[in-house]
């Protein structure tokens, strides 16, 4: 259509409708399709938590507009979380505001802070919506390389001092989607000396920091020295508690940041449904939590080892990551990503993610979620290693 806005036609084609395409007609003849696309948990919401959702749906006074701010109880959850969790303190009136998902609030940060010709630094690969927050607010993204020789972490020297210099924001994800590499402390404390540097703020996306293996536990972003003067934290119920859909998230961190996005969003939408903030809450605060997570950690487990040690087999070069529910994982030789990735649904019915669809820096991988159960996970990796060989 002519009269869409410029901000709609300059959105990148997406990658994933001729693999969507590809799926649907394969669905169509019959064919037996794995999808290991999409990184949505196949598990359920855990008992505890739908059952103060069926309490509080009841309620009359929760059907009414929530504070703007979120309730109250929802927000001293998150401040408990953090300090049990991360030992960070946390003001729940100052510091922490709740989202719609942190999918909004990453969304939504650049235009809380970044003007026509500003410049926000974005890894690629990378969750697509850092870059195109930065272009709806019609600034520029400068693309921060994650190479694997550097542990998919950017060179923080190599970005350009003209770049540095105009950026508002820098966007961080770690563990990363989609390669599911952790960041080490140095590399946390690194970046906010460079955020100091360059008067800029760290927009740190946590949606990971619960899915981790072995004896690894991700760092907050905020645990760092003076990381709450530079930064702001993006957390989400999603992944850790299997509430994709529920649309719960939060912000966490430097006050100023925060009272933005806050101020931003009292303009767009009107927060989340009150029951659903109190099912948040016992998420949070249930002593059931970390069973729950620990069961869910030993899960993803499980699944990422099958899969590593079947890609091992066939001669692929990876390590097994230490978090996320992703397998980032080199495509063999002679093959672009979405050549691979259209050659293993072609044969094998089994829908995998191209690299290329997060960056041009994710070409030469694709992306495996380990959301699907182990056997079907299992079956998965037998197709595949019935047509793959690395060299
Ligand atoms: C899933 C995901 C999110 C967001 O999830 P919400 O459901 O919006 O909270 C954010 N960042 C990354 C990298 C993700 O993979």
């Amino acid at each position: 259509m002519e009269r869409t806005a410029d901000r709609i036609r300059q959105l990148p084609r997406y990658l994933f409708a001729e693999i969507d395409k590809k799926v649907q007609i394969a669905l169509e003849k019959g064919v037996d399709v794995i999808k290991l696309g999409i990184g949505d948990p196949d598990s359920p919401t855990p008992d505890y938590i739908i059952r103060r959702m069926q309490e509080e749906v009841v309620k009359p006074q929760n059907h009414s507009y929530p504070p703007d701010e979120g309730v109250k109880e929802f927000r001293e959850a998150v401040a408990d979380y953090y300090q049990g969790r991360h030992g960070v303190e946390l003001d729940p009136k100052k510091e922490i505001v709740p989202l719609l998902g942190s999918k909004e609030g990453i969304a939504h940060i650049a235009f809380c802070f970044t003007n026509p010709k500003d410049v926000n630094l974005v890894p690629d690969p990378g969750y697509p919506v850092y870059g195109i927050g930065t272009l709806f607010a019609g600034g520029t993204p400068q693309i921060m390389p994650l190479l694997k020789e550097k542990g998919f972490l950017p060179d923080l020297r190599q970005i350009p001092v003209e770049a540095a210099r105009r950026a508002k924001l820098m966007f961080l994800n770690y563990p990363n989607n989609p390669t599911g590499a952790v960041a080490t402390r140095e590399f946390f404390e690194e970046a906010v000396e460079f955020a100091r540097e360059y008067n800029l703020i760290i927009c740190h996306d946590a949606a990971y920091n619960e899915i981790a293996f072995d004896d690894y536990r991700p760092t907050s972003f905020l645990e760092i020295k003076g990381a709450k003067d530079v930064a702001i934290e993006f957390g989400s119920l999603s992944k850790t508690f299997n509430m994709t859909g529920w649309r719960i998230g939060y912000a966490v961190g430097n006050s100023t940041a925060v009272e933005a996005l806050y101020r931003f969003k009292t303009n767009v939408d009107s927060g989340l449904f009150k029951a659903i903030q109190y099912a948040g809450v016992e998420a949070l605060t249930n002593p059931m939590m970390e069973p729950f997570v620990e069961n869910l950690r030993n899960m993803y487990q499980g699944r990422r080892d099958l899969v590593v040690n079947a890609l091992q087999e066939i001669g692929c070069p990876l390590e097994p990551p230490k978090a996320s529910f992703y397998i980032w994982a080199p495509v063999p030789e002679g093959y672009t990503s979405e050549e691979f990735v259209s050659y293993i649904l072609e044969n094998t019915g089994v829908v995998v993610t191209p690299g290329r669809g997060f960056g041009k820096y994710g070409e030469g991988y694709f992306r495996i979620a380990l959301t699907v159960d182990e056997s079907r996970l299992q079956e998965a990796m037998e197709r595949i290693k019935g047509v793959v060989r690395y060299s």
